[in-house]
């Protein structure tokens, strides 16, 4: 139960273990293909170009400042916690002049702050983490696209621990680029960097005036190779991970089959039930609102003479594995515990279970 790697579905690990087919395979080409049809589906983009390529979360970051930064791009990252400082550091090694926005701990940077800066400054691009995993804290993802579209500025979500958990409705909410990784709500084990970027964010990547500086993340190589396997043709740049892929045309297949809707409701749920049985512990959370608190993960703080490491401990002896405090500031103050992928009712329950034995 900790903020990813997550639980997989047993089909979705059977991917995992079967024989690893050529990259070329027919078979493969076709699960590639679909892969990528199904992303759009995910992410809520009809529009969007997917990506997937072998690499983790912040490969997915990382292929944003390749290709859409060029040196001395102005960019605003807002922060809410030790990811946003991921993402200041990342674009500031592509030349971007970097404003950077950091939210008091718990809280979301106000919208109004948010806008002011926009206005003020000539920005090409705003980057946002949607769920700090640091913090649990949820950004209105809704209202930062419009805000990024009303000053004509390029939108990036990272939506690490986000995706497929957290209502994200990419086109509709004219966000640019949603990037993630696999091991988290969408249900893969860890490896793929995935992104979907707008035609606008390959408008802006296309009329680039230099060239990309990164040979691994340049989309010029890989786009043909995501076209290529689209049009269910062979290609080659580098060798895919042909069992994670198929594992995540499985598990798309099984987010599709829940329903967008259905899946954002049951994230919903299920962290609103384990926060209700924490609250009722006498526990609070670092987000400082229920409104600015993610569904995807809770930061409970321990309660008072509990020490972390001993708690952590007692609730793994009760056969449940959860996480400690990521933000160096916070770090022994709080544990975490991830709801999301195929979280049901009753991982809920023993979790919560657990809890209550490691605290008696
Ligand atoms: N952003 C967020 C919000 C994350 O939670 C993480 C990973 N926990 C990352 C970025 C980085 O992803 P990865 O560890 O897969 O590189």
């Amino acid at each position: 139960m900790i903020p990813g790697p997550i639980e997989f579905d047993p089909s979705v690990m059977e991917k995992m273990g079967q024989p690893t087919l050529s990259h070329v395979a027919p078979a493969f080409i076709e699960s590639f293909g679909r892969a990528i049809e199904m992303m759009r589906d995910v992410w809520l983009a009809p529009s969007g170009q997917p990506f997937i390529v072998a690499g983790s979360g912040t490969l997915a970051m990382d292929m944003v400042g390749a290709n859409l930064i060029e040196a001395g791009d102005n960019v605003l990252v807002v922060s809410t916690g030790y990811f946003g400082e991921r993402y200041a550091e990342l674009l500031t090694r592509y030349g971007a002049n970097v404003t950077f926005l950091q939210s008091e701990v718990g809280d979301v940077v106000p919208y109004e702050t948010v806008e002011a800066e926009l206005a003020s400054g000539n920005y090409k691009l705003m980057t946002f983490t949607h769920v700090d995993t640091s913090t649990g804290v949820l950004v209105d993802a809704k209202k930062m696209g419009e805000l990024a579209q009303k000053y004509n500025v390029l939108s990036i979500l990272d939506g690490v621990c986000s995706v497929a958990g957290e209502e994200i409705r990419q086109e509709e909410w004219g966000i640019d680029v949603v990037v993630t990784a696999s091991q988290k709500a969408v249900g893969v084990p860890p490896g793929l960097a995935l992104l979907v970027a707008s035609e606008k964010a390959m408008n802006v990547w296309k009329s680039r005036k230099t060239p990309v500086g990164n040979y691994y993340c340049d989309w010029s190589l890989w786009l043909p190779i995501m076209q290529a396997y689209e049009a269910r043709n062979p290609s080659y740049f580098a060798t895919p991970p042909v069992n994670l892929i198929q594992a995540l045309e499985r598990s798309l297949e099984l987010i599709l089959a829940e329903g967008m809707d259905a899946r954002f409701v049951r994230h919903k749920r299920l962290a609103q039930k384990f926060r209700y049985e924490m609250r009722s512990l006498g526990l609070s959370f670092i987000p400082t609102s229920e409104e600015i608190t993610a569904n995807t993960l809770s930061a409970t703080y321990y309660p008072e003479g509990v020490n972390g490491g001993e708690f952590l401990g007692k609730v793994g002896e009760n056969g449940v594995v959860i996480a400690g405090g990521l933000l160096p500031s916070h770090k022994t103050q709080y544990f975490r515990v991830g709801h999301m992928g195929i979280v049901s009712d009753e991982h809920i329950d023993r979790t919560v279970g657990a809890i209550k034995n490691a605290l008696k």
